[in-house]
Formats: C-alpha cells, sequence, structure tokens
C-alpha cells in the first residue's frame, strides 16, 4: 500500500504527466509568460465549462474575493454577512477594505452559511453576503437568492472548495457553483479540486460591465494601459499556471467523480461506527468532497488524531478556530458564546485523507483504524 497522504499530488501528476509536461513546455518556448495566449485559452474553457458569460484570472483565491467587493463598488462601513466556519479569507478582506464584517453561524449538518441566520443579521446598511461552498457542496443557494432579492443584497460566492459542484433549483435549474450569484470567486491553490501548481484564483460573472470593470481593477485599475479609471490591484495569473491548469479542466469531472467515489466507501463504513457522523449530502447540491469530514461525539479528536498518525493516517482540522474567536478579529466585539454552531464544529470536526489517487485499499485501513480506536477507546 502506498504512503496514505493528505493530498496526493505527485500521484495524480504521474498520470497526467505527458501532457501536463507538453503543455508548460509550450509555454516556456513562447516566452509569453504574463497575460500570454494560454491565459486567454484558459479563460475561454473555463466559461465553457461552467456555463457562464466571463471568466477573469487573477493572483489567487483571496484577491478574486477582495477584487469582487472592489468591483461591487462596495464602501467603507458596508456590512457584509459571511460565515462563522470558513477560511479567513473570507474575512479578512472585508476587513482590509474597511466594511463591517458581520458573522452568522452556518447549519450543523451541511456545514454552511444559515439563510435563516442570514436574514436576522441584516440591517439597513446591508450591502452583500458571501456563502462559501464549504467542503464541496453548495449552500441552500435557492433560499440565499430569494433573501438577496427581498433586501436588494449582493451575492458573492466563494467557491473556491467548490469547482465543479452542481447546484438545482426546485424550478429544476441546474447551475455551477459560483455561477448564480451576482459574482462568483475561486482559488487554484494545488490541493483544491481545481487546483494549478502554484497559486491562481478567478472571477465569474455573468454581467459585461461588472466583468469589464473587475478586469480593469484586477490589471491596476486600467482599461487602456496607462490610463487608469480605477484604484486597482496587480493580481494577474501566470501562463505556466494556465497551461496547468487547462489541462486539469479536462480531467475536473473525473477526478472529482474519484473523490466521490472515496467518499462513498469512507461513508459506507463509518455510518456504522457509534458516535461517528459521516458528511450530510444535501438534495440540491452535488458534493466534490474538496475534504471528506466527519464529526465526532464522546470521541477524543485529539488522542484519535495520534492513535493515527502512529499508524501513518494524517488528518487535519478544517477549522479549529470559529472566526468570531480569532484574534485579529477580536474587534469585531463578537465572544464565546456567540455563535454555538461554530463552536461546536470547530470541537468536533475532523477531515480524513481525500483525494484522487485514494485507493479502495488505504480507505478500508483508515476506517478499520478508526473503528479499532472507537471501540478500544469507548470500552476505555
Ligand atoms: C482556498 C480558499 C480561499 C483562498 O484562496 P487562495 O488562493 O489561497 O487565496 C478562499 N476561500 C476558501 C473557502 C478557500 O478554501
Amino acid at each position: 500500500m502506498n504512503e496514505i497522504r493528505m493530498v496526493d499530488l505527485l500521484s495524480q501528476y504521474r498520470k497526467i504527466k505527458p501532457e501536463i509536461d507538453q503543455s508548460i513546455q509550450q509555454v516556456i518556448e513562447s516566452t509569453a509568460f504574463i497575460n500570454g495566449p494560454e491565459v486567454k485559452s484558459f479563460q475561454k474553457d473555463f466559461e465553457n465549462y461552467l456555463g457562464i458569460k466571463h471568466v477573469i484570472t487573477c493572483g489567487n483565491g483571496t484577491d478574486a474575493l477582495q477584487i469582487s467587493l472592489m468591483a461591487l463598488g462596495l464602501k467603507p462601513g458596508d456590512e457584509i454577512i459571511t460565515t462563522d466556519f470558513t477560511f479567513i479569507a473570507t474575512v479578512e478582506i472585508i476587513e482590509l477594505l474597511g466594511m463591517k464584517t458581520v458573522i452568522v453561524d452556518p447549519e450543523p449538518d451541511s456545514f454552511n452559511i444559515s439563510p435563516g441566520s442570514i436574514e436576522k443579521a441584516i440591517t439597513k446598511k446591508t450591502k452583500a453576503v458571501i456563502p462559501v461552498h464549504l467542503f464541496g457542496q453548495c449552500a441552500d443557494m435557492e433560499s440565499i437568492m430569494n433573501i438577496a432579492k427581498k433586501y436588494n443584497l449582493y451575492i458573492i460566492e466563494d467557491a473556491a472548495q467548490a469547482m465543479g459542484t452542481d447546484y438545482s433549483f426546485s424550478n429544476g435549474v441546474i447551475k455551477k457553483a459560483g455561477t448564480i450569484g451576482n459574482i462568483g470567486c475561486t482559488s487554484f491553490f494545488p490541493s483544491k479540486n481545481l487546483g494549478g501548481y502554484g497559486d491562481g484564483g478567478a472571477i465569474f460573472t455573468g454581467n459585461h460591465d461588472l466583468a469589464e470593470k473587475i478586469r480593469a481593477i484586477a490589471n491596476h485599475g486600467m482599461k487602456v494601459k496607462y490610463y487608469h479609471s480605477h484604484v486597482g490591484v496587480n493580481s494577474r495569473l501566470d501562463s505556466i499556471q494556465a497551461a496547468v491548469l487547462r489541462v486539469k479542466l479536462k480531467h475536473l469531472d473525473e477526478f472529482n467523480l474519484a473523490r466521490q467515489k472515496a467518499a462513498n466507501i469512507y461513508d459506507n463504513v463509518l455510518t456504522d461506527i457509534n458516535n461517528i457522523t459521516i458528511p450530510s449530502r444535501t438534495s440540491d447540491s452535488t458534493h466534490i468532497f474538496n475534504q471528506y469530514t466527519i464529526k465526532l461525539k464522546n470521541i477524543n479528536r485529539a488522542k484519535l488524531r495520534k492513535f493515527l498518525q502512529s499508524r501513518g493516517i494524517p488528518t487535519m482540522i478544517y477549522y479549529p478556530v470559529p472566526m468570531h474567536l480569532q484574534d485579529a478579529y477580536r474587534h469585531l466585539g463578537y465572544r464565546e458564546g456567540d455563535f454555538p454552531v461554530t463552536e461546536d464544529l470547530c470541537r468536533t470536526v475532523l477531515s480524513l485523507p481525500m483525494h484522487t489517487e485514494l485507493t479502495g485499499e488505504q480507505i478500508n485501513y483508515i476506517t478499520d483504524n478508526i473503528n479499532e480506536f472507537v471501540n478500544h477507546y469507548v470500552s476505555m
């Protein structure tokens, strides 16, 4: 059995090596390293895959979120609602732009932002909501879009963990994660489902004017060279990353399927183990398992992790600290107890190895060891 890793990009690379190597080589020989034809081709390919008019690539997923808030013309003091249970980038950019972060709890089962909590947090100053499609499954976008319409709010989807996820509306319309709100954002960080071999990100929108503005802001606020119409940033995807991503995009559905198969094998065994809750699957969204995250009850998480580590099984905690209790965000004025769902999740979640190359043998080994620990521990 091969070494078990949280993410195994090396085995995946070996499978697609000829395509990747050729694609990278071609960029080197073209010497069009920045904004070359490869970047434009990738944007087109990705627009077709997502079924959206405009994909604008940028430097990383955090920039994608920041540029989105800037492009929507949001101002210091505007309130932006987002979830307490996410990666820090979602909150960071709101604060960097001097806007007010309004945190709400997620749903305990799906881990995704709770529409009911969003509606309760809305004030006259609320301008936008940033739902995060955590771990690969869409937030309840039908309810969220209804709230946006009712209160006239912008929706910026943080779809960094959900590239390829399909969301179904009750009228039968199916859309890709990131193409539902006014703007969608993703990251091409190597461990994402669609990851490059370095940093990268992208912004999606169906609105032409917004797309123009986003494109300008990501490029020093200029539409015409050396004429600056907006205060911008310098955020671009390099051509070598685009070359890698073009190849990986062709394999994205097949890669996501491999993750889903791995998740099904995990589910089948773990569902029978006491005090472990397998990831919930909602009926309106597919799940592409950027992370396979279980919840523990009456099981000592630190001891379980140590035990698994001793058997050669890595695990991670996504995420150990709620946004409202992070030291850098004390000024928001939240306290322990304010968001009980997130606080509980941060104490009880555990992410298991999940990637495209995980074998049935490896998963059985992982679940056997979890089973052994749980039976031993509970009987102690
Ligand atoms: C990865 C990630 C980001 C940020 O992406 P970077 O490319 O690392 O800046 C933002 N939000 C979520 C939910 C992510 O998982």
